[in-house]
């Protein structure tokens, strides 16, 4: 295992790049990798799902705590 795995450093900035404060150098090199790397790419999209399902979901129902004990548990890393 090397500190240059790229999907770990892609993982490092998958937050940031959600919350849109990486810089344009940061940026270019996250889209490059997702460009490339499928695990990575479906990591991104999920966590963008899982998102944009959070926020509809905050304006709706409260959310059932076992709803919230899934979304927990679907947020841990997938090996
Ligand atoms: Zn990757």
């Amino acid at each position: 295992m090397t500190a240059a795995d790229p999907c770990a450093h892609c993982e490092e900035m998958m937050q940031p790049y959600m919350d849109r404060v990486l810089t344009d150098a940061e940026r270019a090199e996250a889209e490059t990798h997702l460009d490339e790397c499928t695990y990575c790419r479906k990591r991104y999209r999920f966590e963008d799902h899982l998102r944009t399902f959070v926020q509809q979901a905050v304006y709706a129902e409260p959310m059932p705590v076992e709803l919230r004990q899934k979304l927990a548990d679907l947020r841990t890393p997938l090996q």
